[in-house]
């Protein structure tokens, strides 16, 4: 078999069950993992804080499981905290990627080893292993379905009949979460050449990363953002199109185009995560798409990983081309697949999955 036609979760199963190569310090048979996630202001994040417990209770071990809410000093304050109480590995997604160097550090200093979950840690060489989706592909996938609902594309991604020119907007995510430049690279990577060729124009000039990012991923923040655009740079033009790298931003963008007079057929707006808002707008046939990403698949790997460091193995580096440089270290990284969902797929997608019920989403 090769390995594309290997369920990535399988594989890791198999694997996890190789010899310790390295120096481990070994764990009791329930141990306590402390897991920190950045907020409960998103769906995503909670299904995922509950999806890693659960696996690792399944487990056997114990679970300490903070949310930060978007404030770094309180996720520090948290591992911290996690640290003192003996915690004997630790799970991380972080709020900011890059402010989380002085408690990895002591966590290095006490042993305890550290995944990166989502987000990368960077800046700090005391970072393990990092479990993730193959975020610039999941910017690609946004891209394409921007050029699909335009009707520059067809779904199979063959030329379309529409010519453009198109007016288009660029949201990114947070400036300090690793991953909002890998979505928007590779958005980037698929728009270019419409860009330079004219058939999409940015009427508002902002194509820079640093210009469109949006603290946070705030919704509120991408709201006023789009109500300044829309000021500034479509008092006599229509923009056909938003490039938007997350699902709360794409309803702040929403929002802001509503209080604009667009309605009831909107431009094509982007997102990320599958939230159920977001589903329910795109059945509604107001945001055009979102980016599946199935969390509990991530979770069960996570746990899986955290498992076996725990029990002195070393986990699986089922990626090492795809390994991520933080700054200072490469982390291996396990990498998932995004899925890109739109009205014409969900219900195959999210719900036959068994992700959302039919009922979640009337
Ligand atoms: C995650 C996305 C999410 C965003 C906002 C990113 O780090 O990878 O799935 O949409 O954070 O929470």
């Amino acid at each position: 078999l090769s390995r594309s036609v290997v369920p990535a979760v399988l594989l890791l199963v198999a694997a996890c069950g190789a010899p310790a190569t390295g120096e481990q310090v070994k764990a009791p048979e329930a141990a306590l993992v402390g897991v920190t996630m950045p907020t409960t202001s998103s769906e995503r994040w909670i299904h995922d804080g509950e999806n890693i417990k659960r696996d690792l209770e399944k487990k056997g071990h114990r679970v300490d499981l903070r949310y930060a809410e978007n404030d770094v000093a309180n996720q520090v304050k948290q591992i911290q905290g996690q640290i003192a109480a003996g915690a004997q590995l630790l799970i991380i997604a972080s709020v900011d990627g890059s402010a989380l160097t002085q408690p990895l550090q002591q966590a290095a200093d006490a042993k305890i080893p550290v995944i990166a979950y989502d987000r990368l840690l960077r800046g700090s060489p005391y970072v393990d292993f990092y479990a993730t989706f193959e975020n610039f592909r999941v910017g690609v996938y946004q891209a394409e379905s921007l050029l699909t609902g335009l009707g520059l594309r067809t779904p199979e991604g063959q030329p379309s009949s529409a010519k453009g020119p198109f007016n288009i907007e660029l949201f990114a995510g947070s400036p300090d979460d690793n991953n909002a430049s890998f979505f928007f690279n590779g958005a980037m990577s698929v728009l270019k050449p419409y860009l330079d060729n004219g058939t999409l124009v940015v009427r508002s000039g902002q194509t820079d990363f640093q210009t469109v990012t949006t603290l946070r991923w705030d919704g509120e923040t991408a709201r006023k953002r789009m109500e300044d655009v829309l000021a500034s740079s479509y008092k006599r033009n229509k923009v056909n199109g938003v490039l938007s790298p997350y699902d709360g931003i794409s309803l702040g963008i929403l929002t802001a185009l509503k209080n604009n007079g667009y309605g009831p057929v909107f431009p094509i707006v982007t997102g990320q995560d599958a939230e159920l808002a977001s589903v329910k707008s795109i059945i509604a046939d107001q945001q055009y798409s979102t980016i599946y990403k199935d969390t509990r698949e991530l979770a069960t790997a996570t746990a899986m990983m955290a498992d076996s460091v725990l029990k002195g193995r070393t986990p699986p580096q089922l990626n090492n081309l795809n390994d991520y440089d933080n700054g200072v270290k490469v982390v291996p990284a396990f990498l998932l697949n995004p899925v890109s969902v739109d009205k014409t797929n969900y219900h195959k997608v999210l719900v036959e999955s068994g992700y959302y019920t039919d009922d979640q989403l009337r």
